[in-house]
C-alpha cells in the first residue's frame, strides 16, 4: 500500500494550543481545574447557551444528558439510525429502546413526519443529530417536542459552530452534545460538552459529571478546597481534564476561521461535481449554515467500493459516513432491525463516500481530488 498523500482527516494545531498545553502540566494542575472552567465559559459565549458542562467525550455527554433528564428503562427514545455508534448505543445504556426514523433524502437529516408517526406513550425523547454539520429541521423538531412534551437532546457531534435560522446550534434543544474528538471541526484530542440553558439541569449534571459528589468537588485539592464531600447521585467519571481544556480555549477562538475554510472548500468541491451528472452533491439548505464536517458525496452508477480503491490509488484518503445503526449485528439482534427498515438511510448510505475536507488542506490538494474524481468516472487512469 502507497503512502496516502491526502489523508482523509488531520487536525489543526498551533503553537497556541501547545503552549497552552505546556502550561498547564507545568501548573501542576492537570485534571479538571481552572482551564477547564474558562473553556467552558468560552463555549458558553460562543453558542449563546446559559451554562456549558465540558467532558470527556461527546458519547459521555449524550449518556449524561440522557440519564440526568431521567431517561431509563420501559421509555423510548427516538432518533436516525444515519449516525455514529454513540447516538444509538447511549440510548441502549439509560435502558431506554431507541426508536429510529429514516431520514429525508434532500439533507439526509431526521424526518420530522417519520417522527410523528414514531410517537408511543412511552416517547420520552428525540436525539436529532445534525449529520455533516448541517443542522435537523429544528422548528418542526421542537414543536412535535412542546406538543408532545418530549425532551430533545441535540448529538451535535458535527455541528459546532453551524446555525439554524441566524442562530447557533447550542441554545434550542434541552440539551445540546458537541464532540472535540481529533477529527472534528474543533478539538481537544478526545472531549466533549453539554450545553443547555437550564441551571437545575446544569447543576445535576455537573454533580453527574463527577461521581455524583458535590459541586466543586474537582477543588478538593487545591488551598481553596476541603476533603469533606457528599455522594449525592451515583454518577460517572466523566470530566473533562485541564490538558484537553488547554486545547480547547484556543481551538474555539480559531473555530470560525476553520469554517469558513470548510465551507469555501465544499463549495469549490460543489461547483465542480454538479455539472458531473454521475455524482449526487450534497444540498445545502437557506435558512442554516452548514459547516460541513463532511463532505458527502454520492456517487449514482459507480462502485462505491472500487472508487474508494481507486481514490487510495490516487494517494487520497476516502470514509464513508455511517453504516446505518440499524444494520449493525447488534442492533439487528437486540431489537430485531432489518435491511429494508430505512429505505432513504440505506439508499444514501450505499451511494456515499466523504471526501477530505479540512483547513489544513490547501487549494492545491482540493484540486488534485477534484481531479482525480474526475479521471476516475471518466476511466481516464494512468
Ligand atoms: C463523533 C461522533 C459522536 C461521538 O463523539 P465522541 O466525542 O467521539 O464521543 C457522536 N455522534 C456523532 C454523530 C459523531 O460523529
Amino acid at each position: 500500500m502507497k503512502e496516502i498523500d491526502i489523508p482523509y482527516c488531520l487536525p489543526l494545531i498551533g503553537d497556541e494550543e501547545i503552549s497552552e498545553v505546556v502550561g498547564a502540566l507545568k501548573s501542576n494542575w492537570l485534571t479538571m481545574g481552572p482551564k477547564t472552567i474558562e473553556f467552558e465559559g468560552l463555549i458558553s459565549e460562543y453558542t449563546g447557551a446559559k451554562h456549558t458542562i465540558a467532558v470527556n467525550s461527546c458519547t459521555a455527554a449524550l449518556h449524561l444528558s440522557l440519564i440526568a433528564h431521567g431517561i431509563g428503562k420501559g421509555d423510548e427514545v427516538i432518533t436516525t439510525p444515519f449516525t455514529f455508534a454513540a447516538t444509538g448505543n447511549t440510548i441502549v445504556h439509560t435502558g431506554a429502546r431507541p426508536v429510529f426514523v429514516d431520514i429525508k433524502k434532500d439533507t439526509y437529516n431526521i424526518d420530522p413526519d417519520k417522527i410523528l408517526e414514531a410517537i408511543t406513550s412511552k416517547t420520552k425523547a428525540i436525539m436529532p443529530v445534525h449529520y455533516a454539520g448541517q443542522p435537523c429541521d429544528m422548528k418542526s423538531i421542537m414543536e412535535i417536542a412542546d406538543d408532545y412534551n418530549l425532551i430533545v437532546i441535540e448529538d451535535a457531534a458535527h455541528a459546532i459552530g453551524a446555525e439554524y435560522n441566524g442562530k447557533k446550534i447550542g441554545c434550542f434543544g434541552d440539551a445540546t452534545c458537541f464532540s472535540f474528538y481529533a477529527t472534528k471541526n474543533m478539538t481537544t484530542g478526545e472531549g466533549g460538552a453539554i450545553t443547555t440553558d437550564n441551571d437545575k439541569m446544569a447543576d445535576k449534571l455537573r454533580v453527574l459529571r463527577l461521581h455524583g459528589i458535590s459541586k466543586d468537588a474537582w477543588k478538593r485539592y487545591s488551598n481553596q478546597g476541603s476533603w469533606f464531600y457528599q455522594i449525592e447521585e451515583c454518577g460517572w467519571k466523566y470530566n473533562m481534564t485541564d490538558i484537553q481544556a488547554a486545547i480547547g480555549i484556543h481551538q474555539i477562538k480559531k473555530l470560525d476561521d476553520f469554517s469558513k475554510v470548510r465551507r469555501e472548500y465544499a463549495h469549490i468541491y460543489t461547483n465542480e461535481f454538479s455539472q458531473i451528472d454521475d455524482l449526487v452533491i450534497p444540498y445545502e439548505k437557506q435558512d442554516v449554515k452548514h459547516v460541513y464536517h463532511l463532505y458527502p458525496l454520492l456517487l449514482k452508477n459507480y462502485t462505491r467500493t472500487k472508487f474508494i480503491e481507486k481514490m487510495a490509488e490516487k494517494k487520497i484518503g476516502c470514509s464513508v459516513h455511517f453504516i446505518p445503526l440499524h444494520l449493525h449485528p447488534y442492533y439487528k439482534n437486540a431489537f430485531g432491525f432489518k435491511e429494508g427498515d430505512f429505505p432513504n438511510t440505506e439508499w444514501v448510505y450505499e451511494r456515499e463516500v466523504s471526501l477530505p475536507l479540512y483547513p489544513m488542506m490547501k487549494y492545491d490538494d482540493i484540486e488534485f481530488v477534484i481531479k482525480a474524481i474526475k479521471n476516475i468516472l471518466q476511466h481516464i487512469d494512468p
